[in-house]
């Protein structure tokens, strides 16, 4: 199903494994057996193989390459499930690698947060967690071996000069003066930037390809830049560092991928991807059948941003609280939130894979955490405004439980007591003085009955010296508890739920809404122009006692309010803080 189908028939899930266009290329392929020759299950692999990922026979490959320079957003997910889903339907292996080639941005950090990622989002890469530096060494055994070939030059122009001889869309380039520096001038100068005795920038080591090609990225690439720089793995060991292009195509086929899947914006660097590889065989340094770059739409969000730079914008700027606050859009934001990674994988699988590039509403997400958190999360009551509730004939002093179930649709789960007693706290907006035509809540001479508990009849309220209401009056019956033979004796409209004053905790409730106010954020204005003034409010509120001793991370749906979620860092048992990943239903704008 295409992502614009997808939007249309939210509520119809497909299938876990729906087809789409990259599987019909796997089907074909193994249908063709056109990876059956490679090495795998103890056969003689490609001339150089990674240790370890020639062991295992898989019939496919796949791979989740990031670049350690960030924390992992859901975009990120849609690819994770791509590639790990793959590999799971076929019997395959998914390789996680970190693209880790530019020093100067990545850091141990983000290789953990990125670790952590992934596997909460609930998948096993195993034995098969590689770094493109673990090929630093053959990548530049490789680029002596393109000099050889006379098929790679030491360029000396300056990195303006470089942009300026690579010409334009509609303008061929021009040859750099250096281009047909004999072999072994080559090979002294390259041996001599690794050796370090150039400065930076000094010079770069380019492929000879075809400086008129109507492929900009066919144009000579450069291929290795000088650049002193600690590498988070490799410390100080090299001066010089292999370009994406170049490492990411040979660290593919040396892991032996077949399908190397990536985001659309890579379509025009395929050629590229696949002439490395071809001249690599050809020389004799690597194996046919070699990997095959598949291209797919990326996917685009409303009502967030996904772009790395404008969410190192957002922590930077102070305009959220890190990383992971829970309005961001990254994966340890979206856990902090309360989002299940079954959610996750419910959104990938439903929004498919496809080749156009398209917007998913972000109200399909909120869709699928409520799918699953409706599944999985005990009920409570939870009162976010509080205001009294006296029921004068209850006797002062005494108490008694009411019982509640903790799934409706799971009485395997069972039930809880909820303590009851004379005074209660009760949703505000659940009385008025002078309702209006259809409010069937608590209004002098109403009868309503108080969730799992009594009906009780509303005989007033108390005002301050201002009008505000500071309490609601109600006598209750006795004969109408729920669960006892005279429960439906009163017939009522509505139902409101509460919690006993005596006997509620106090919970810090975070409210959280979209990070962003319309749903492109950016494209008239200034993204940051676009932020939901109102994406948070912590407010103070009283919870059923069950709640008081709430776990990090445990999930709840607080009746009639939404899903939340005891809060990662902040909530302690005694003092518990949560936070609302999804409301029930869809309010938003309305
Ligand atoms: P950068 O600009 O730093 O390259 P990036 O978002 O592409 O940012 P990577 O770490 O390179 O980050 O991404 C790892 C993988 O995730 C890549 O294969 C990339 O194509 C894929 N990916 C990134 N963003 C999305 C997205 N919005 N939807 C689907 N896949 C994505
Ligand atoms: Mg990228």
């Amino acid at each position: 199903m295409s992502d614009a189908a997808a939007k249309s028939k939210k509520h119809a899930p497909q299938p876990p494994s729906a087809s789409n266009f990259i599987r019909s290329v796997v089907d074909a392929d193994l249908a063709s057996g056109k990876y059956a020759a490679r090495g795998w299950g103890g056969k003689p692999g490609p001339a150089k193989t990674h240790e370890g990922a020639a062991k295992d026979p898989a019939k496919i490959r796949t791979r989740f390459p990031p670049e350690p320079n960030g924390y992992l957003h859901i975009g990120h997910a849609k690819s994770i499930c791509l590639n790990f889903g793959l590999a799971r339907d076929y019997g395959g292996l998914c390789h996680l690698r970190f693209d880790d080639t530019n020093p100067t941005k990545e850091e141990q950090e983000y290789v953990d947060s990125i670790l952590d990622a992934v596997s909460w989002l609930g998948f096993d890469w195993g034995p098969h967690l590689y770094y493109a530096s673990d090929y630093f060494d053959t990548l530049y055994e490789f680029a002596e071996l393109f000099i050889q070939h006379r098929l790679a030059y030491v360029d000396s122009l300056t990195a303006e000069e470089i942009r300026e001889h690579r010409g334009t869309l509609t303008q061929p380039g021009r040859h750099s003066p250096y281009r047909e520096r004999p072999v072994a001038e080559n090979l002294d100068l390259f041996r001599r930037m690794r050796k370090g005795e150039f400065k930076d920038g000094e010079h770069v080591l380019r492929l000879k390809i075809d400086m008129a090609s109507g492929n900009i990225n066919l144009r000579d690439p450069v291929i290795y830049r000088i650049r002193r720089a600690e590498h988070h793995r490799t410390g100080d060991k090299w001066c010089i560092y292999p370009m994406y292009d170049y490492t990411h195509c040979i660290s593919d086929a040396l892991e032996n991928i077949t399908h190397s899947i990536c985001t659309l914006e890579f379509e025009d660097h395929r050629p590229l991807y696949d002439w490395v590889l071809a001249r690599l065989a050809e020389f004799g340094a690597l194996k046919k059948p070699l990997p095959q770059q598949i291209e797919f739409a990326r996917l685009n969000l409303t009502y967030v941003v996904l772009s790395k730079r404008r969410l190192i914008e957002l922590v930077e700027g102070g305009h959220v609280d890190g990383w992971d606050d829970p309005r961001m859009p990254t994966l340890v934001g979206a856990r902090r939130r309360g989002c299940t990674p079954e959610a996750l994988r419910l959104i990938a699988e439903r929004i498919g894979v496809s080749k156009a590039d398209s917007w998913i509403d972000y109200s399909i997400l909120e869709d699928c955490m409520r799918e699953h958190l409706n599944e999985v999360a005990e009920r409570r009551l939870a009162v976010l405004d509080p205001v009294k509730l006296v029921i004068d004939n209850y006797p002062a002093g005494k108490e008694e439980d009411c019982h509640a179930p903790n799934h409706p649709q799971k009485p395997e789960l069972g039930k809880r007591a909820l303590p009851l007693s004379r005074e209660l706290w009760i949703e505000r907006e659940d009385f008025m003085e002078n309702p209006p035509k259809g409010y069937f809540r608590l209004f002098p001479g109403n009868e309503v009955r108080l969730r799992y508990g009594y009906v009780v009849k509303c005989i007033g309220c108390e005002k301050d010296a201002r009008g505000n209401v500071i309490a609601v009056h109600c006598e209750y019956d006795p004969e109408t508890k729920s669960g006892t033979p005279g429960a439906d004796k009163v017939k009522v409209k509505g139902n409101i739920h509460w919690v006993s004053a005596k006997h509620a905790c106090s919970a810090e409730v975070r409210l959280y809404d979209r990070l962003f106010k319309v749903p492109q954020p950016g494209s008239e204005r200034d993204f940051l122009e676009d932020l939901n003034p109102d994406s948070k409010k912590i407010i103070a509120a009283c919870v059923e006692p069950a709640l008081k001793n709430a776990k990090p991370e445990e999930r709840f749906q607080f009746e009639r309010h939404g899903y939340f979620v005891a809060d990662l860092r902040d909530s302690r048992p005694g003092s518990p803080v949560f936070n609302r990943a999804v409301t029930l239903r869809d309010s938003w704008g309305k």
